[in-house]
Parts: structure tokens; sequence; C-alpha cells
């Protein structure tokens, strides 16, 4: 019980840290996404457009300064930057 206490911030920590890694990935990789501009990310097809937010993932997104798209070519969405009004 001891150690289950002592353990407890530690653990937290932990998923603190993990949460944060794996936000800089996911933040690094909407960076690569959005400097390959008007292209998707998925087909390289040059339609994007802004999807509409549906998911909470996207409330949490925006906070994070990233958008969701979709591309027209084969529908998938995903989300970058948005810069220049696109
Ligand atoms: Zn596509």
């Amino acid at each position: 019980m001891l150690r289950l206490i002592t353990g407890t911030p530690a653990v937290i920590l932990s998923l603190i840290i993990a949460t944060l890694i794996v936000w800089v990935a996911l933040f690094c990789k909407a960076i690569y996404r959005t400097q390959l501009g008007r292209r998707c990310w998925y087909c390289g097809a040059p339609k994007v457009r802004i999807s509409r937010s549906k998911q909470n993932l996207d409330l949490f997104a925006r906070l994070s300064l990233l958008f969701p798209y979709r591309c027209a070519g084969c529908l998938k969405r995903f989300y970058r930057l948005r810069v220049g009004g696109l």
C-alpha cells in the first residue's frame, strides 16, 4: 500500500511526459504536412480544404493551433497548421 502511494506521483508524471511526447510528435507531423501546401498528405492530390469540426479531438487540436483538413481526392481527414488562409 505504501509503495502504491509513493508510486502514484511517478505514474502521473510518466503519463504527463508520455502525453507531451505524443503531442510533440503529432505537432511535428502537422508541421511537415503544412509544408506540403495544398497537397494531400496521403495521396498527394492538390485539393484539400478545411473540414468541419465534428469531434472533441478537434477542440483540443485547435487549442494546439492545428485545424482539420479533408482531401477532395481520397476524402481522408488530417490535421495541419493553418497558414495563409488555407
Ligand atoms: Zn488525398
